[in-house]
């Protein structure tokens, strides 16, 4: 393994690349990785790297959304079979018929989605933003897509906003249940109970905080709790572990695992980079309007 590490180093230098890894990825992964966060930040850095090469431990959607903002830069994406079958449940066709449905409303798509939908939406969202995008469209009406559980913990929030969700949701965050919420309060009753706003309505009404994984990060750092359950995919407890070592974590119910974030190796990287194969590629018109939903994300 050290000579993989060796290698991909070597290989990232000199052809000017940067490694970026979602918070889902394999523990390797994201120790090789030059910045490792959830899709907002990793859009983020995307956008603002001068790396000419961009190799994305993800799913193809944040390696398609990388190169929507760095058209002119190689994306590379090591397994090109890592879908998301969220994305996997809404299309274009189904924004257009939305839209037909429901004229008065602004459309905000979940960056869990494919260019050709982001492509027909008017702003795009992430976990972390997705509150603060909806309240700041100008129309009272707001289709919501495609995740169900995350447009209901919107509406939650903006009760002043009609919020229209799209019937998709995260195989792996749907799994979450309240009878696993009411056996970790019973075993780590001083715990404080942490969940993604994927999971259903019925759980993240009763846990202590609705966090995107960045955010959970931050209040597990800066939180004087020292106990937390962990209601997202088990990824995170890689960096929740590494920044907080003297903190203890539990996961929420039975390990919740997402198959396409963790099917990236290093040696997937290592020869992803060698041979720069899988790179994404995008029709430019489809690109260009792809781009104004995450540019407008962005902006926000
Ligand atoms: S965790 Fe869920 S939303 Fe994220 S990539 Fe996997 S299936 Fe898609």
């Amino acid at each position: 393994m050290e000579n993989t590490l060796e290698e991909i180093r070597t290989l990232a230098q000199k052809k000017r690349a940067v490694i970026l890894a979602h918070n889902y990825q394999v523990r390797e992964v994201q120790e090789i990785a030059d910045f490792v966060g959830d899709s907002l930040e990793l859009s983020r850095k995307a956008k603002s790297t001068d790396a000419e090469i961009i190799v994305f431990a993800g799913v193809r959607f944040m390696a398609e959304t990388a190169k929507i903002l760095n058209p002119e830069k190689k994306v590379l994406l090591p397994r090109s079979e890592a879908g998301c079958q969220m994305a996997e449940m809404v299309n274009a066709e189904a924004v257009r018929r939305l839209r037909k449905e429901y004229p008065d409303a602004a459309f905000v798509a979940y960056v869990n989605t494919d260019a050709e939908v982001k492509a027909e939406v008017d702003v795009c969202c992430t976990s972390s933003n997705a509150v603060r995008v909806v309240a700041a469209q100008p129309n009272k009406r707001i289709v919501f897509l495609p995740d169900r559980n995350l447009a209901s913990w919107v509406a939650r929030q903006l009760p002043e906003k009609e919020i229209i969700p799209y019937d998709g949701y995260c195989y792996v965050h749907n799994r979450f249940n309240v009878e696993e919420v009411r056996l970790a309060r019973e075993r780590h009753p001083e715990a404080e109970i942490l969940v993604h706003p994927e999971v259903p309505a019925p759980v993240s009404l009763l846990a202590d905080k609705v966090l995107s994984t960045s955010g959970m990060l931050e209040y597990a750092r800066t939180s004087p709790k020292s106990r937390f359950i962990i209601g997202t995919e088990e990824g995170i407890l890689v960096r929740l572990l590494k920044e907080n070592p003297k903190k203890a974590f539990f996961l929420l119910g039975s390990v919740k695992v997402c198959a396409n974030m963790k099917r990236t190796s290093l040696k997937d990287i290592l020869i992803s980079l060698k041979e720069e194969r899988h790179a994404v590629e995008l029709p430019e018109e489809l690109r260009k309007r792809a781009s104004l939903a995450l540019e407008k994300m962005i902006s926000l």
